[in-house]
């Protein structure tokens, strides 16, 4: 069993002897204050410890500290464009400790949610996070996880993925991690756009692909998973395989819809119906992602190509069911209504 790297996790061992109320370690009572014990000597030479005699009430408040403590992570976000900074803003308001790294230099927009951003993977990494947060695009996961010095963490890192496919990074964190690392794969199914106003209600996905079987590696997933029951998301526990198919119908079609109609350059009018204003906001919602995020969705979802043509198909069949009428009314006024129209009837037989 490995150690957690969090010292709030390893509190959660159980303390030794018999005393009737126990403190936590030493370095525990340090970070708490608690440290400063003091004797008091009584009349008839008796000690009494100061804390000991306030501890019941005392020792209660400060329990419930700690397990606000024991929740408290701290998360590298790899990856910090668009979303990995829409997710660290949640994160630094349930006070994580945050750390951040990217392609670009985001350092000044990083010290604005109170991350440490580091430009070199190396200095990260030998922060020791107890999560790794990988929030790049689809199509740079795999370039960017190779350039991770994963051999600088602690051998028992959490890895985190928020990629909006999941059977791809899920073989991509087995087949590159180290077997002792964790692994959750998950998708936040909402974005910048769609959850402006929080989280509540909005499906959060996650497959727990390998936690180890220690308490503290247990509870270290459980925290991370915490972050987004706090904030009201209905958790949906699902197979990687499963989300890719269900995926593929809900989102790569919506994103394809938005942007087909994009394509129209549709402009609000004055007498906008409600359905035409919910396409409208679905071309904002949709085209305010990246286009690397929607051929992510395409090219890594091994289901987007049978969508792609079963709409095709849709298209075509609709347009055939109008064409159909339209050649039906064309062909009666052509032959029926006219003097030389050659007789129907025997044509059809
Ligand atoms: P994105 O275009 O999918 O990804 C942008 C991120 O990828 C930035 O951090 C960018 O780094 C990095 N990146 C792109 N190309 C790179 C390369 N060649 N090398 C290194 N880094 C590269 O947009 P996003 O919306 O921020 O999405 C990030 C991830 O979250 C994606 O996997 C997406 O599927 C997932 N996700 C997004 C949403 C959403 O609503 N946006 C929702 C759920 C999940 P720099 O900025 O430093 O260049």
């Amino acid at each position: 069993m490995l150690s957690s790297s969090t010292s709030t996790l390893r509190f959660h061992q159980p303390t030794r002897g018999p005393r009737r109320h126990p403190l936590p370690p030493v370095s525990h009572q340090i970070r708490l204050g608690v440290a400063s014990r003091r004797r008091i000597p009584q009349r008839g030479g008796t000690v009494i410890r100061a804390l000991d005699a306030a501890q019941p009430f005392d020792y209660e408040s400060r329990a419930a500290g700690l397990l606000e403590d024991r929740q408290r992570l701290k998360i590298a976000i790899v990856g910090f464009g668009n979303f990995g900074q829409f997710l660290a803003r949640t994160f630094a308001r349930q006070g994580h400790t945050l750390l951040a790294h990217s392609r670009s230099d985001y350092s000044s927009l990083a010290a604005s949610v109170g991350a440490s951003y580091f430009q070199d993977p190396h200095d990260l990494c030998e922060c020791h996070p107890d999560v790794v947060l990988l929030a790049t695009s689809i199509l740079s996961a795999e370039a960017v996880l190779r350039t991770l010095p994963v051999h600088r963490l602690r051998r028992n890192t959490l890895f985190v993925d928020v990629l909006s496919v999941k059977e791809f990074p899920k073989n991509l964190l087995l087949s590159t991690l180290p077997p002792d690392f964790d692994v959750i794969c998950t998708h936040p199914m909402f974005g910048p756009e769609s959850a402006r106003d929080g989280w509540d209600g909005l499906p959060f996905v996650f497959d727990k692909v390998r936690v180890g079987d220690c308490p503290a590696r247990r509870a270290r997933a459980e925290a991370f998973l915490n972050i987004f029951e706090r904030e009201g998301c209905r958790m949906v526990e699902m197979s990687c395989a499963e989300h890719d198919a269900h995926a593929a119908e809900t989102q790569f079609l919506t994103h394809t819809v938005g942007r087909m109609l994009a394509m129209l350059e549709l402009q609000s009018t004055p007498i906008n119906t409600k359905g035409y204003e919910t396409l409208l906001r679905l071309v904002d919602n949709t085209c305010s992602d990246s286009f690397d995020l929607y051929n992510g969705l395409f090219m890594y979802n091994k289901n987007s190509t049978e969508l792609l043509n079963r709409l095709e198909w849709a298209m075509d069949s609709v347009k055939k069911k109008l064409f159909d009428g339209l050649h039906d009314v064309l062909r009666k006024q052509l032959f029926e209504g006219s003097p030389h129209a050659p007789n129907t009837n025997t044509v059809r037989k």
